[in-house]
C-alpha cells in the first residue's frame, strides 16, 4: 500500500520521537509501560514504518519474524510507547493504553 506524504512524515517524526523519549524521558516511558495493555500479535506493522525493515521476515501464513529479535534495537522493543505511536500504524496494533483520569481537587482538602 502506498503511503501518503503525510503518513511518511508522521512515521519519520515518530521514529525520531521514540529515539529521544528512550534517551531523555525514561520516566515517561516507564509510566507508559504501566498503562500499556495487550500483547503483540506479530503483525509486523511497526517494522514497516517509513520503510520495510531489512530484518523483517514474512512467512506464507502472514506471520512475521524479526531475524535479529534478541538483538533488536530498544526502539523496536519499546513500540508502542504511547497512543501517538499507535496512530503511526493507523491503530492496527493489539496494544492499547489505559486512560488515566485527571485527579479532581477536593474543596475540603
Ligand atoms: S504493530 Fe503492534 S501488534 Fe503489530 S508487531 Fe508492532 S507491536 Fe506487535
Ligand atoms: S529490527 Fe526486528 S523488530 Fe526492529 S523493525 Fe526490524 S524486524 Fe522489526
Amino acid at each position: 500500500m502506498t503511503k501518503t506524504f503525510g503518513k511518511l512524515c508522521e512515521q519519520g517524526i515518530g521514529k525520531v520521537r521514540r529515539f529521544l523519549l528512550l534517551r531523555f524521558r525514561k520516566a515517561y516511558v516507564e509510566q507508559q509501560v504501566e498503562r500499556r495493555q495487550g500483547e503483540c500479535n506479530q503483525c509486523g506493522n511497526c517494522c514497516e514504518l517509513l520503510f520495510k525493515c531489512p530484518f523483517l521476515i514474512k512467512n506464507d501464513t502472514g506471520d512475521t519474524l524479526c531475524s535479529i529479535y534478541e538483538n533488536r534495537p530498544k526502539q523496536c522493543a519499546a513500540f508502542p510507547i504511547d497512543k501517538r505511536c499507535l496512530s503511526e500504524v493507523d491503530f492496527d496494533c493489539t496494544y492499547t493504553f489505559l486512560q488515566i483520569e485527571p485527579q479532581v481537587q477536593r474543596a475540603d482538602t
